[in-house]
């Protein structure tokens, strides 16, 4: 069983079937991608796992626990943290003033609101996010404005706040829509260096082949709403179906 099991999943929008019987199994530690046409539905799908949107029937697991009617706030404290195609951050505050947002407010775990109270842990606080900042590379930029930096600075930002909290699954909606080739190989060397330094599984919706294929082991795609084939990235590329379907060949 993987750490993310959807089974059955459909979602409509008046009259149309956004997503029909959607099955999708993730396993853990993994690092699969979903691929699909523009409209495939595959936002939709990610919204569905983080209650941002409820699916009219189906389930959906995380760890063996349902996320279904679970606010999207429940859903983070339970491991899973999102990155959005624009990053998330705060451009009036430096980096290292967003940086401390997610770990104060991280309620479970070693990060307690009522950690304020005690020098020790904002100590213990600070060291923590001064160390992610460090794996991210972004030691020397600590007191730069989050909007001056560059695209790719400012997703190594958002990645490190998703990291700070610990996720056990990182869910990317086209991380590197609108960046050009050098931040977005970037951030496939920054998702590459996340994955193989934490214990973590990484889902990642992207609409960029050379993305998908440095960095995925599983690919599943979606058409029209419905998984068409789910495979290795070698498998996936010579799939007369895929092939057909998004690839335009
Ligand atoms: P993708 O992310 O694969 O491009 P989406 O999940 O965004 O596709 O959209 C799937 C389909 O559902 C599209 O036809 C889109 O127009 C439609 N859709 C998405 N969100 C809504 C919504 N909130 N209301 C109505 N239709 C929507
Ligand atoms: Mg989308």
């Amino acid at each position: 069983m993987g750490i993310l099991e959807v089974t059955g999943v459909n979602k409509r929008f008046g009259g149309l079937q956004a997503l029909g019987d959607v099955n999708l199994s993730v396993a853990e530690n993994s690092v699969h991608a979903i691929i699909g046409p523009n409209g495939a539905g595959k936002s939709t799908l990610l919204n569905c796992l983080v209650g941002k949107l409820k699916p009219d029937t189906g389930t959906v697991t995380f760890q063996g626990d349902s996320v279904l009617g679970r606010t999207p706030f429940e859903i983070n404290q339970m491991g899973i943290s999102r990155v959005f195609q624009t990053p998330e951050i705060f451009t009036d505050l430096t980096v290292m003033e967003n940086m401390l947002i997610p770990c104060f407010a991280k309620r479970d775990g070693a990060f307690r609101m009522h950690a304020f109270g005690s020098i020790a842990n904002e100590r213990e606080i600070v060291e923590r996010a001064e160390h992610m900042l460090e794996e991210v590379n972004m030691t020397t930029k600590l007191d730069m404005l989050a909007g001056s930096m560059s695209r790719g600075d400012k997703r190594r930002l958002e990645m490190a706040m998703c990291l700070v909290q610990e996720p056990k699954l990182l869910l990317l909606d086209e991380p590197t829509a609108g960046m050009a080739r050098a931040d977005t190989n970037n951030t496939i060397d920054l998702l590459k260096e996340i994955h193989d330094k934490h214990d973590i599984t990484i889902a990642i919706i992207e609409h960029d082949m050379h993305v998908v294929f440095s960095l995925a082991q599983r690919i599943t795609v979606l058409a029209q709403g419905t998984p068409l084939v789910e495979d290795t990235p070698e498998n996936i590329k010579g799939h007369p179906k895929v092939k057909e379907a998004y690839l335009g060949e």
